[in-house]
């Protein structure tokens, strides 16, 4: 699923600089225990595309986004009802079949296929219908963020969705969802108004404020752990058409007196901006001077979303206090913001994450940055640091079932992308090393559960608290008591 085509496509050259060689292959294994013969009925009662792995469409269907993810379901669901859902979901039962859900597919550990079982594919779910004048979205289990933007904007509106519109709606909002928009509007779970489940018995509801309350809260934060989301409806607020963008990059010699002046930047930036904070090679784009075309470095990148007057007064500083090494401030419609940095991060890259959260960014923190940056070897690796605060740290804690740190000022995110398989291993290396080392300074174990590569009950346990895990794992038991969605940021069902 290519990102589309953009004006401010900055990534696009930088991208395409790299043939993206095969993807590693996992060793076969043994299909599940339902027949062709079930299979075939499966196929008569859902009424829709089911692929065999001899089909057509197949290796397609059950492509991730992250290239080095390469697993065989027995059979795939294309499905594009709720009951087509639900049949799925009863079939996987029936026969005892591993089930995943794959959303926008680009889970870094791959929850969205499996090996033998069925994938239940949500990609033709994306319809999205826009109510202005109550000021709701809803949109399909499946769609991705570039599509409810393009209907919500349409509108002057938008709800908060991540920062590459190539990802999936479902996976990011369910596991909480980090955007530009957080520090005005918090996460993407915290506008969810609404949800219609398919869970694993099979029925369909509905969750809301008003409706299965218990369901509704676990949802926003909970992950897939509850069962299939079909709908997901949304609250709008007005954004855009147009945004103010700025862009200042510091070369990678600079990391101390950089990472050192952006914290005290963001520590002073007023809550309504979009800001991250990226350590990564500078693109070849038009705005670069050609000395600095994959340079290592930093850039702080600063979204306001009033008048580009309120935007010029807020970047002033940055000049006035660190003379960028370059700079590219302009506005820019909120939908290419959102598609502005797609093709850093392409479909079938191969990839590995590590994720923490950090109270505060020390100098402590900020010199095991600037020792392990320089060390990376894949030109694609990026650290993406979100700044926290505002509206996102003002949701009370037991609001949502997000497992995460209202109060941290930072989510450090290391992220190792590689166009082959040697350049990632060795970067991933580096980020498992990078991560040890910045871990004394964080908020403990605890991570984003949407950044973590690999299932690690100890850290999503430590992730959501024991009281939080405790809650979640009760309304587990409730809804799906056999844990039959259990690829995700897994939540075991209290006895
Ligand atoms: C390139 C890239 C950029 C990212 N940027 C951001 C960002 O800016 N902010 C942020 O917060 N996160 C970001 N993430 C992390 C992202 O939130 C997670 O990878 C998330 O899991 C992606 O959701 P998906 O639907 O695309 O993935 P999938 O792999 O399809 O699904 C992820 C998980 O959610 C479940 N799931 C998905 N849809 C549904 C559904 N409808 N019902 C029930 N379960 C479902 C799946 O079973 C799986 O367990 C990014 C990830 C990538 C790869």
């Amino acid at each position: 699923m290519p990102g589309r085509r953009v004006r401010f496509s900055l990534f696009k050259l930088w991208s395409s600089a790299y043939a993206f060689a095969g993807i590693a292959g996992f060793p076969e294994v043994e299909m599940a225990i339902a027949s062709g013969e079930q299979f075939g009925s499966l196929k008569d009662r859902f009424g829709g595309e089911v692929l065999l792995p001899a089909d057509t469409g197949y290796d397609d269907a059950r492509s991730l986004w992250n290239g080095e993810i390469d697993r065989r379901p027995a059979a795939i669901a294309r499905c594009t009802t709720i009951e087509q859902v639900a049949t799925a979901v009863s079939f996987a039962q029936e026969y005892n079949l591993e089930i995943a859900v794959r959303g926008g597919g680009h889970n870094y550990a791959g929850h969205g296929c499996c090996d033998g079982g069925l994938m239940i594919d949500l990609s033709g779910m994306n319809t999205v219908t826009v109510d202005p004048a109550a000021r709701r979205a809803r949109c399909g289990g499946g769609t991705t963020w570039a599509e409810l933007d393009a209907a919500t904007q349409e509108h002057g509106l938008a709800t908060i969705g991540g920062v590459i519109s190539h990802t999936g709606v479902g996976g990011l909002t369910l596991g909480g969802g980090i955007g530009w928009l957080s520090r005005e509007l918090g996460l993407a779970c915290d506008n969810l108004v609404g949800a219609t489940v398919v869970t694993a018995d099979g029925q369909t509801l509905h969750a809301s404020a008003d409706e299965n309350p218990d369901l509704f809260w676990a949802l926003r934060g909970g992950g897939g752990n509850f069962g299939v989301v079909c709908e997901f409806e949304f609250a709008l607020h007005e954004i855009g058409p147009m945004v103010n963008l700025g862009l200042f990059f510091w070369t990678i010699d600079q990391t101390v007196e950089a990472m050192r002046f952006m914290r005290d930047f963001v520590d002073r930036l007023p809550a309504g901006n979009g800001v991250q904070i990226v350590g990564l090679n500078a693109p070849p784009a038009p705005f670069v001077p050609e000395q600095y075309h994959f340079a290592p470095g930093w850039v702080l990148a600063v979204v306001g979303f009033r008048s580009p007057e309120d935007h010029a007064a807020i970047i002033q500083p940055i000049r006035d206090g660190l003379a960028p090494t370059f700079e590219f401030v302009t506005p820019i419609p909120y939908t290419a913001l959102q598609q502005m940095l797609d093709e850093s991060a392409p479909w079938g890259i191969l990839a590995y994450e590590k994720a923490l959260y950090l109270d505060e960014l020390s100098d402590a923190a900020i010199a095991v940055v600037a020792e392990y940056m320089p060390k990376k070897s894949s030109p694609m690796t990026l650290t993406p640091v979100f700044p926290m605060g505002g509206a996102y740290a003002e949701v009370p804690d037991d609001d949502t079932a997000f497992g995460g740190r209202r109060s941290a000022k930072f989510v450090f995110n290391i992220s190792a992308a590689a166009p082959d398989q040697d350049l990632l291993d060795a970067d991933r290396e580096w980020v498992r090393a990078f991560y040890d080392a910045l871990l004394p300074h964080a908020s403990g174990n605890a991570t984003y559960v949407n950044f973590l590569a690999e299932p690690d009950d100890d850290r999503v346990r430590a992730s959501y608290g024991p009281e939080k895990y405790d809650r979640l794992a009760r309304i587990k038991a409730k809804y799906d008591p056999h844990n039959a969605f259990h690829l995700n940021a897994n939540i075991k069902p209290a006895d």
